[in-house]
């Protein structure tokens, strides 16, 4: 029996890397009864048959998954963003981040053309707040040994506005990856076609990385649909505050005896971050309850 990742999906077949080879597999008949679709990302084990192909049989328990793109067991969002051109809206890292956050993944924030826009601000913002945050440059170098090894090893999927760099920043990564800039979506069948294919590639370094779409596709449809009073949980330096405020189910937003807001108000808790949470809690606020509970 074999063991591995899928790495890509094509007309029913399953490209399975199992450490050493890329191994085609067929799912069986059980994934079509059973309404479980293998996903991208997802570990699995099958039958070898001969010449390298193989028959799926099981899909492993899932870490986590995401919709758009269509992929399993991401250990660590890789959120890139920019001071320069194109600037990164903070509140759209923030609704990622959320995201990922609900789900059990990691936010690591590589803000890239450094050598352009010291974006010192937006850097601050996310390590206070308690991330992995890297300065960076593809054009210079700068800051990418350093993201090479916080990715090493782990199961990466890679989101920023378009024109952010990330091409460039896989390309610096791994000078033979062979991307030319702004070709991402090309080589993933992204752009050109409606359907979105995801794939995963392995870089030397151990990384297993997931070309995303931008942020704005990024798993954020129906978000708004989620409990407005789960979101609190999902912002990790309100944690501390949580249960301090005033009144119990305070929603942080504009009450009396706010522990989260003094520490807003104190400098604690990145005002920026405070004001993502509250456009997205009143985002959430505004589904009625009916539609929510059809999720
Ligand atoms: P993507 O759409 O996120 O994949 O962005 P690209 O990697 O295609 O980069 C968009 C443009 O920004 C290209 O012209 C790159 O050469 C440029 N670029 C990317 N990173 C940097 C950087 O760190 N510094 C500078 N000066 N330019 C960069
Ligand atoms: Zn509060």
């Amino acid at each position: 029996m074999g063991e591995g990742i899928i790495f890509k999906a094509l007309s029913g077949f399953y490209y399975v890397d199992d450490g050493q080879r890329l191994v085609t597999c067929r799912a069986r008949g059980k994934f079509r009864h059973k309404k479980e679709t293998p996903l991208v990302g997802d570990r699995v084990t099958f039958t070898p048959l001969e010449e390298g192909t193989g028959a799926l049989d099981a899909i492993l328990p899932r870490k986590n998954e995401f919709q758009r793109p269509a992929v399993a067991n991401i250990d660590l969002l890789v959120i890139i963003a920019s001071g320069a051109v194109p600037v990164t809206d903070p509140f759209l890292i923030d609704r990622v981040v959320s995201i990922a956050e609900g789900r059990g993944c990691e936010s690591l924030i590589c803000i890239n053309k450094w050598d352009l826009e010291p974006a010192e601000d937006l850097y601050e913002t996310y390590r206070k707040a308690g991330f992995a945050t890297f300065r960076v440059s593809a054009e210079t170098g700068e800051g990418v040994e350093a993201l090479g090894q916080a990715i090493a090893g782990k199961v990466c999927a890679f989101t920023g506005n378009s024109g952010v760099g990330k091409s460039s920043i896989l390309n610096a990564l791994e000078p033979d990856f062979g991307l030319a800039t702004g070709e991402v979506s090309d080589r993933l069948g992204r752009g050109r076609h409606t359907t979105r294919h995801v794939e995963l590639f392995r870089l030397k370094n151990g990384a297993i990385v997931a070309d995303t779409p931008g942020f704005s596709s990024f798993d954020t449809e129906g978000m708004e649909l989620r409990a407005p009073q789960e979101l609190q949980y999902t912002f990790r330096e309100f944690a501390p505050y949580l249960d301090q405020c005033r009144f119990q189910g305070c929603a942080h937003v504009k009450e009396k005896g706010c522990a989260v807001l003094e520490a807003v108000k104190a400098g604690a808790i990145p005002r920026s971050r405070h004001e993502s949470y509250v456009r997205l809690y009143q985002q959430a606020k505004e589904v009625p309850e009916w539609k929510r509970r059809q999720m």
